[in-house]
């Protein structure tokens, strides 16, 4: 049925629309339709391989890791075998047992590279959109995200974050706006709309745009209370055990603002894995039809965007034990977890370094020609690149050809990088999530493997 127009909306995809991209990305129907096709011609041929199951997953955990790279995955990787004393290379982390792993194209309909607010509408929702919009078309009509089919079918619901839960990645579980940083509006909708007043598991920070930073003057912690009698409501580790004594709907927000970081968090903060389990237990509670929950690993990026890999390691470590513990807590015959990540940074690790040498530490085979030590790690764009060796950088456009080096620029603060990021898939239809895909596909995956929205699923699949 999607054929023709599909080939109607490709063949307008062409005609560009001078800042690249085409005017029909800038709908909605135009992301749903072709990432039915995606997901139709992958069906084909994974059945022409053979490869598959027929297995319906009742549950689904997405753990997205902000920024997580693949350069992350490899420095954390060193990092978790040298905190134990290890080389480090030969260690493993906890995505490296998953059976399926692929990659997918994060762009935006309007940048090259993605935000979180776009790309986390990608992951969730099923559509690209422009950057900084979230929950909903460049042109603005809304789309439902994948809680919202989840809760359809009966699921139970969850929402865990390390940053604030009106940030964009959390934020396109349930929010529509046209810009991310409507943040005031953002925790009104996930109090009074839906999927987000439906939530059965909300934990993250930033109370702040719930209360104290409002102008309207509305306490909506209180409110969410007031339409949640049996609700539990946490502000710290010891207070998010004692709400696991008792059922219904769980609301915890751990600080004013994003959670600290993990190197630096108070001993009363929950870390991730604390609120991975607590989501989890609390979900396979709340519904005999299953869960869909979505965790997110915030901070790496935010250890990136400040140019310290060491906070983004650590948080990729935090992020990794997580995983673990939804491992741990669920049984593969039934539970799909795919793990990715919205976008990526532009860490790199360069250069020549032995075997074992502290991945945070000096590459000490080679100097610059200077004479002059450097870092395994470095970010191409960030606060503290190197200058030339008069401090001060030059404008290379001169020098620049297609045989030239290429300069590293300086600028306030890291930023995003536009190449692929990875995905790991365990559970059942984990096969569907192996090679190159655009990232708007993921849910429909998620969806089809869990009978969920409006598209083909495993349950209403022809073949
Ligand atoms: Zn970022």
């Amino acid at each position: 049925m999607y054929g023709v127009e599909l080939m109607l909306l490709l063949s307008m995809a062409t005609v560009c629309a001078g800042r690249g991209g085409s005017v029909a990305e800038r709908n909605a129907s135009y992301w749903l339709q072709q990432a039915q096709h995606q997901l139709a011609t992958r069906l084909e041929r994974m059945r022409d391989a053979g490869v598959g199951d027929m297995h319906m997953a009742k549950n689904v955990i997405m753990l997205l890791g902000d920024g997580l790279s693949i350069t992350t995955h490899t420095a954390a990787r060193i990092l978790k075998g040298q905190y134990g004393g290890a080389s480090g290379e030969e260690s493993q982390l906890a995505v490296e047992s998953f059976p399926y792993s692929g990659f997918s194209k994060t762009y935006c309909t309007d940048s090259q590279t993605a935000d979180s607010a776009c790309a986390a509408t990608a992951c969730l929702a099923g559509i690209k959109t422009n950057y900084g919009s979230i929950g909903q078309s460049e042109q603005g009509t809304h789309v439902n995200s994948i809680l919202q089919w989840a809760q359809m079918a009966g699921k139970a619901t969850g929402v865990v974050t390390t940053t604030r839960l009106t940030d964009a990645s959390p934020a396109a579980a349930y929010a529509h706006v046209k810009q991310r940083s409507q943040e005031l509006d953002i925790a009104r909708q996930l109090i009074e709309e839906l999927p987000g007043r439906q939530l059965d598991v909300i934990l993250g920070g930033g109370l702040g745009k719930f209360a104290s930073e409002r102008k309207d003057g509305r306490d909506l912690v209180q409110e969410w209370l007031q339409a949640n009698p049996d609700g539990c409501f946490a502000r710290s580790l010891d207070s998010l055990h004692a709400c696991s004594e008792r059922n219904g709907s769980l609301l915890g927000v751990f600080s004013d603002n994003h959670m600290a970081y993990h190197l630096a968090a108070p001993v009363d903060q929950p870390r991730l894995k604390d609120l991975t389990a607590m989501a989890i237990e609390r979900l396979a509670e709340q519904s005999n039809y299953g869960y869909f929950v979505f965790i997110e690993g915030g901070r790496i990026d935010h250890g990136h965007h400040e140019t310290r890999a060491g906070y983004a390691l650590d948080e990729m470590l935090e992020f990794d034990a997580a995983i673990e513990t939804a491992m741990q807590l669920t049984d593969s015959r039934e539970t799909l977890i795919v793990v990715t990540a919205d976008h990526s940074h532009t860490l790199s690790m360069s250069g020549d370094a032995m075997r074992g040498t502290p991945i945070l530490g000096l590459d000490e085979s080679q100097r610059d020609l200077d004479g002059v030590p450097y870092s395994t790690l470095n970010y191409a764009l960030g606060k503290w690149q190197s200058l030339n060796k008069d401090g001060k950088r030059e404008n290379p456009a001169p020098f620049l050809s297609k045989t030239s080096y290429t300069p590293s620029y300086i600028r306030a603060k890291g930023a995003h990088s536009g190449e692929d990021v990875a995905i790991f898939a365990q559970g059942p239809q984990s096969h569907l999530f192996s090679g190159v895909m655009e990232q708007n596909l993921l849910p429909h995956l998620m969806a089809y493997a869990a009978c969920l929205g409006q598209g083909v699923t495993l349950c209403n699949d022809p073949h």
